[in-house]
């Protein structure tokens, strides 16, 4: 069975690398039938808070990225950690080390000014037992000196690590708490971890954790550490490059599937396709369409597989997203005649809409109530003669049957009769109806409002 984690330290809000490695994990489980959790590394008591645990939870929730059984909590399971370290001591595979911190710095000056390595070297590693003083001391890995250790990554392909690089690590510490790297590999181990899905700035870790796997003669993990992500001028992902929080993704009104879709696209492919549904996702992700390069943040792409997903949404499905962004939003909610004109305007309004805020922009006049309010364009689109000019179409519209074709033929004989091309009166017409200058045509409005709603309010704004 696969089983795969997420594994964030809940220090801030939820960064969208890390929204991306929690979609990988979740992607590649769900699509081999595995099992996705959860756990929460919380060691760091001073940087870890609740608020930060929430946040996290609420932006897999959003995304959609449920994880299977309860939240682990790394810092509740200290006394397991320790526990394995005890082990380590007891079968030889780590010592006990009674090197004070002057000692160690020592060490390393020497070193230095001798121009040897300055990885510190325990003297205590060979140490017979009996020679141990009443003292503090710290658990080391007795790491093996000799060779290389090898991490056969799933997308960095394999990484070898001279094990001359890499000191004895110590995995308790003399107030008997567990490091981080313990931690984590007593963790990934207790909890059947089989794939492990991370940014590479873990990479280096891996190294240190494959030997304390090595050294309890656990299985290793299959480990894929991903590129991480930049900006569109190919540094690191930064606040200065645009919103890095998932929050502000939601925040500018983009569905959660466009995200999925979008944030599945940064850093894996399948050939060049763009646009993935959910179950397209579950079954073609796989470790080997990982890239190897980073990948770049791209609004503009964004905005267009977000706009696809928006046009190919069923259309009560994407009234009932669209009352959830109001809600999550702190906007207003829909009165009953808005979400029937919403619902009636939607097959128009979600051909061209790229989020959400779009949208509801685009459907300013479903949401309008009289008086109408107009936008600087609207107000100016509405001079004397079009005013007039609205005001003689009034009456003919009032006798119009209220279909498309007798709406059309109208409008299109009170054009001409003034000289004009009818693109000429649906800027007024707009501006009347929608209180703006952009929004779906005239005749779909004009549908949707009915024939009452309409005719005041091209009344109003020929008055
Ligand atoms: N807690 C680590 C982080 O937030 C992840 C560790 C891991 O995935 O092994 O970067």
């Amino acid at each position: 069975e696969v089983v795969t984690r997420f594994a964030p330290s809940p220090t801030g809000f939820l960064h969208i690398g890390g929204a991306r490695t929690a979609l990988f994990n979740w992607l590649f489980a769900c699509g081999r039938g595995g099992r996705f959790l959860l756990r929460i590394e919380d060691t760091d008591r001073a940087r870890s808070t609740p608020e930060a645990t929430r946040a996290i939870l609420d932006g897999m929730a959003w995304l959609g990225l449920d994880h299977d059984g309860e939240a682990v909590s790394q810092a509740a399971r200290a006394e397991r950690h320790a526990e394995v370290a005890q082990q380590m001591l007891a079968e030889g595979a780590a010592y006990k080390c009674f090197a004070t911190q002057e000692e160690i710095d020592a060490f390393r000056e020497a070193a230095r000014a001798e121009g040897r390595s300055t990885l510190y070297r325990s003297p205590w590693r060979d140490a017979d037992p009996a020679t141990h003083p009443d003292a503090a001391y710290v658990i080391r890995l007795k790491a093996p000196r000799e060779g290389a250790t090898v991490i056969e990554d799933a997308v960095q392909g394999p990484v070898t690590i001279g094990n001359d690089q890499l000191d004895d690590m110590v995995l308790l510490r003399s107030d008997g708490t567990p490091v981080y790297m313990l931690a984590v590999v007593v963790d990934d181990h207790d909890m059947g971890v089989t794939h492990v899905i991370r940014g590479d700035d873990h990479l280096n870790n891996a190294a240190r954790q494959m030997q304390i796997y090595r050294a309890m003669g656990w299985d290793v993990p299959v480990w894929g550490h991903i590129p991480l992500i930049h900006g569109p001028d190919g540094k690191k992902l930064s606040k200065r490059h645009g919103a890095v929080s998932l929050t502000e993704y939601r925040d500018m009104g983009y569905p959660a599937a466009a995200m999925r879709n979008y944030l599945a696209r940064l850093g894996w492919s399948h050939g060049d396709t763009e646009v993935f549904s959910d179950a397209e996702l579950r079954a073609l992700f796989s470790l080997e369409g990982i890239n190897k390069a980073p990948a770049r943040l791209d609004m503009k792409k964004l905005d267009s597989i977000s706009g696809r997903h928006i046009a190919a949404m069923d259309d009560a499905a994407l009234l009932a997203e669209l009352e959830g962004f109001l809600d999550v939003t702190g906007r207003a909610p829909l009165s009953a005649v808005q979400r029937t004109r919403l619902a009636a305007a939607m097959p128009h309004l979600k051909e061209r809409a790229k989020t959400f805020i779009d949208l509801l922009e685009k459907a300013n006049f479903a949401l309008a109530e009289r008086p109408v309010a107009r936008d600087e364009k609207a107000d100016k689109a509405l001079d004397a003669v079009s005013r007039r000019i609205l005001s003689e179409l009034t009456p003919q519209l009032r006798n119009a049957s209220w279909t498309r074709d007798a709406l059309e033929a109208v409008a299109t004989r009170a054009a001409e009769e003034n000289g004009l091309k009818f693109g000429k009166l649906a800027g007024p017409m707009r501006a009347a109806l929608a209180g703006r200058t952009v929004s779906p045509s005239v005749f779909d409005m004009m549908l949707v409002l009915g024939r009452d709603e309409s005719l005041a309010r091209l009344e109003e704004a020929a008055a």
